[in-house]
């Protein structure tokens, strides 16, 4: 894994825009360099291209969309990148935020219109961070059926992906011009292609245990749910490089992974008036900050773990969302007709969940103040039968990286741009500040798909000869 000197010569193969990682990112970004007349190919680790865009549930927040207004739904590039900066309490680049939001809306139409990605917007409950229904998703919400999507459009517009094909090394002038890249294949054998532009879609560092723990070490010791392919390539070729990095200890956790499935229990439940109790029927943190955050509560409960307790009322939005339907079908829903025969079925004691279901019905009245600053205002009591998942703090995948401006060119310390290096999704840095609090519901998909679209033009508009 490094970057070496441009080697002389002419490559024996050689493409305009070269897009490391096949992921939303990449694959987005290919779609829009070859629609600016650019021919393109995608360099893939795996012999079948999945990311932790596969692994996701796949569902992208936009403003402004018409899958929005066809419901009545009023929401704006402006409403949504104010979303996104309260949540990250102001510690990110405005500017970006304000590029991301205002391209969600085309992105997610264009994706859908000229890609035939069937996107549907998900009802029924407001993601954590999120001020309006905005969150979109293909027809059983997952992130296969994404990158599915993704792979059709691509192969439509005949890209070509490379799989099984790990790039190592870049080779670069002194001034940081990236002239080619070299990759390895599963039997060791070599090669090297040159290029004209490079985007770096290779996600983030999630993959690699070691500079986990260095950089987040409050989540090292977490499960990794993400892509393992992703080991931090991009940030350790942009480092030598000479790009900025920044954000390196953000990430996006998960305070919900059902154990021992590994699938993440949908957020609903609790927007909706469920809460989270730990295994001595206790309430330990305000659940709807956001599930990012909630990853490290849930891991320094005893055992590190909780139960998400709700009722089938809670539960109806989500029915129908592939990962919770798999939960279902794997044994994972315990139901029971009275918290007392719950909590038996949990083994956690029964008199203090009834207690703490006692508290927030008192909550929900208005009676008292959250010792955790939750508003439980307006929801209903849970009735029987009621229910409860247990689940896990995870890992989903982090969210520092390579500094890139708002035409998706990475940037050096002083803020110029390399010459021909563009980076997006996991592998730029988010929108998310400095730490775990500052994920926004959706920031990952949409920052691969929307940067990945600006990667991809801009590598596309500097071939043609025109500014990035
Ligand atoms: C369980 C789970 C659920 C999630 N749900 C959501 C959600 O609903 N909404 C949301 O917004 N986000 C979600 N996320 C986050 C989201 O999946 C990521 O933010 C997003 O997929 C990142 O896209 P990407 O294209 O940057 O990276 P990826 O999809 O990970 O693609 C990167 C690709 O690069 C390849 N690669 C890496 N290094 C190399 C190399 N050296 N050479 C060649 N190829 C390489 C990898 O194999 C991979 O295919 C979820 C994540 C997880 C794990």
């Amino acid at each position: 894994m490094a970057v070496l000197p441009a080697q002389e010569g002419r490559f024996e193969y050689s493409v305009p825009v070269l897009v490391i990682g096949a992921g939303a990112c990449g694959l987005t970004a290919a779609l829009a360099a070859k629609e600016s007349g650019a021919e393109v190919l995608v360099l893939e680790r795996d012999a079948k291209p999945t990311g932790s865009t596969t692994l996701s549930t796949g569902l992208i927040p936009a403003a402004g969309t018409r899958f929005q207004k066809a419901l009545g739904i009023v929401d704006t590039p402006e409403l949504l990148a104010d979303d996104i900066w309260r949540k990250a309490k102001g510690e990110t680049d405005r500017a970006m935020v304000e590029v991301v939001a205002t391209a969600s809306g085309p992105t997610i139409e264009w994706l859908a219109d000229r890609h035939g990605v069937a996107f549907k917007l998900v009802e029924g409950f407001l993601y954590p961070g999120h001020s309006v229904l905005r969150m979109h998703g293909t027809p059983h919400r997952t992130g296969e059926e994404l990158e599915g999507a993704l792979l059709a459009a691509a192969g439509r517009l005949g890209i070509d992906i490379m799989a099984s094909a790990t790039a190592t090394d870049l080779f670069a002038q002194s001034d940081g011009r990236v002239t080619a890249v070299r990759f390895i294949r599963p039997d060791g054998v070599q090669e090297t292609i040159g290029c004209d532009t490079l985007v770096l879609a290779c996600c983030g560092f999630g993959g690699d245990k070691e500079m986990v723990r260095r950089e987040i070490p409050e989540i090292a010791d977490a499960e990794f749910w993400g892509h393992v392919g992703n080991k931090g390539d991009a940030v350790k070729w942009g480092r030598e490089l000479g790009a900025a990095v920044a954000d390196l200890g953000s990430y996006q956790g998960h305070g919900a992974v059902a154990v021992p499935y590994g699938n993440p229990l949908n957020w609903g439940v609790l927007m909706n008036g469920g809460y989270q109790v730990n295994a001595l029927g206790l309430r330990f943190s305000n659940e709807v900050r956001g599930y990012s955050e909630q990853a490290v509560e849930v891991i320094a409960q005893p055992g590190r773990i909780a139960w998400d307790i709700y009722d089938e009322a809670r539960e109806r939005p989500i029915l129908g969302f592939a990962d919770y339907e798999a939960i279902r079908s794997l044994g994972g829903i315990r139901k029971a007709a009275s918290l007392r025969e719950l909590a038996a079925l949990l083994g956690i004691p029964a008199g203090d969940l009834e207690r703490t279901d006692a508290e927030v019905n008192l909550l929900r009245e208005g009676t008292g103040d959250d010792r955790w600053d939750r508003s439980f205002r307006g929801t209903q009591p849970l009735q029987a039968p009621f229910c409860a998942v247990k689940v896990t703090g995870a890992l989903f995948h982090t969210q520092g990286g390579l500094v890139i401006d708002i035409a998706a060119r990475v940037l050096r310390p002083d803020r110029t741009p390399l010459p021909n290096l563009f980076a997006g999704g996991g592998a730029a840095r988010g929108l998310s500040g400095p730490s775990n609090w500052g994920y926004f519901s959706g920031g990952g998909l949409l920052t691969a798909t929307t940067l990945g679209r600006i990667a991809g033009a801009s590598a596309g508009r500097l071939v043609a000869g025109a500014d990035a």
